[in-house]
């Protein structure tokens, strides 16, 4: 299984220093900004030590699949209301577009976005200009897009809108999806009944388009739209139907990446994923955490 969480990539060490923390919580898979999440100011890649971090993940055998970069969530495709905040989310994009081949990764998660009063018709339209735009250079870079909430006017919290932009998208083959399990779940899938939810995203997309999971539980109940990350086992949607998920036969080879929030401060990824690689869940985890035990 490749299991790991976003971690930060702070200076002085960047994305060594990300490695490192992934290796921290014995992670396998790690998943980064390139920056702060809610601003597009971006350092150079040439001092973000990406020769080391790549020889420290070949030594623990992380491969590059398994390093996954989120885009910013401020950038948004969707907006048709105002031209500025769309050329500016493309020229962004464009951009991280290039510093993902520069620090050696395939997959850009990319937060559809939001068509802000537009209707979701002109939002998804939008979307499709915004990524013909940006997708110019693409590469063997995969941008997957993210399964959404639906929190205000977010597009992308149903797989059909998915398919939209995979079928209007000039650069469809390099579309793919990272599965949000928080999200889909606020968005009102069932994850009671994950097999049907699966079969229906083959139906309608294809399993073979999933690039990479987001575990999450949920603090709000299904199809609230609301978008709050749980710790595993302490939301609405439970320990056990996320270990499902994370295990399940079909999902073997998906680079799943934990979102949750810290406890205290503190990380509490080594414990999630100790209690996933288990498979059991502990009742004291949020203590284990709080106490770094
Ligand atoms: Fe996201
Ligand atoms: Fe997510
Ligand atoms: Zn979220």
């Amino acid at each position: 299984m490749k299991i790991g969480s976003h971690v930060s990539m702070a200076s002085p060490e960047y994305l060594l220093g990300a490695v490192k923390e992934a290796l921290s919580y014995k992670a396998n898979a790690l998943m980064i900004y390139t920056g702060p999440p809610q601003n597009t100011r971006r350092k150079p890649v040439s001092e973000m030590k990406v020769e080391e971090a790549h020889a420290l993940m070949r030594e623990y055998a992380i491969d590059a699949d398994s390093l996954i970069i989120h885009a910013p969530y401020i950038i948004n495709l969707a907006n048709s209301a105002k031209a500025e905040t769309f050329e500016l989310a493309v020229e962004f994009l464009t951009k991280e577009i290039e510093r993902v081949k520069e620090i050696g990764a395939h997959v850009l998660v990319l937060h559809p976005g939001s068509h802000v009063g537009m209707g979701e018709d002109a939002g998804l339209d939008q979307i499709v200009h915004g990524l013909d735009e940006a997708m110019k250079q693409i590469g063997d870079v995969q941008i997957a897009l993210e399964t959404m909430a639906g929190k205000g006017s977010e597009l992308g919290y149903r797989f059909e809108q998915m398919r939209y932009l995979m079928d209007h998208a000039k650069y469809k083959d390099n579309l793919k999806i990272c599965m949000d399990t928080c999200h889909i779940h606020d968005a009102g899938y069932d994850l009671n009944h994950f097999d049907d939810v699966l079969e229906e995203f083959d139906q309608i997309i294809g399993l073979d388009r999933l690039a990479c999971m987001h575990i999450n539980d949920s603090k709000n109940s299904k199809g609230a739209r609301k978008d709050r990350h749980a710790n595993l086992g302490f939301g609405e949607i439970g320990f056990s139907l996320l270990n499902g998920i994370v295990h399940h036969p079909k999902l073997q080879n998906v680079v799943k990446i934990l979102e949750t929030p810290y406890v205290d401060e503190k990380p509490p990824y080594r414990y999630e994923i100790a209690m996933l690689n288990k498979g059991c869940f502990d009742e004291a985890v949020l203590e284990h955490i709080r106490k770094g035990d």
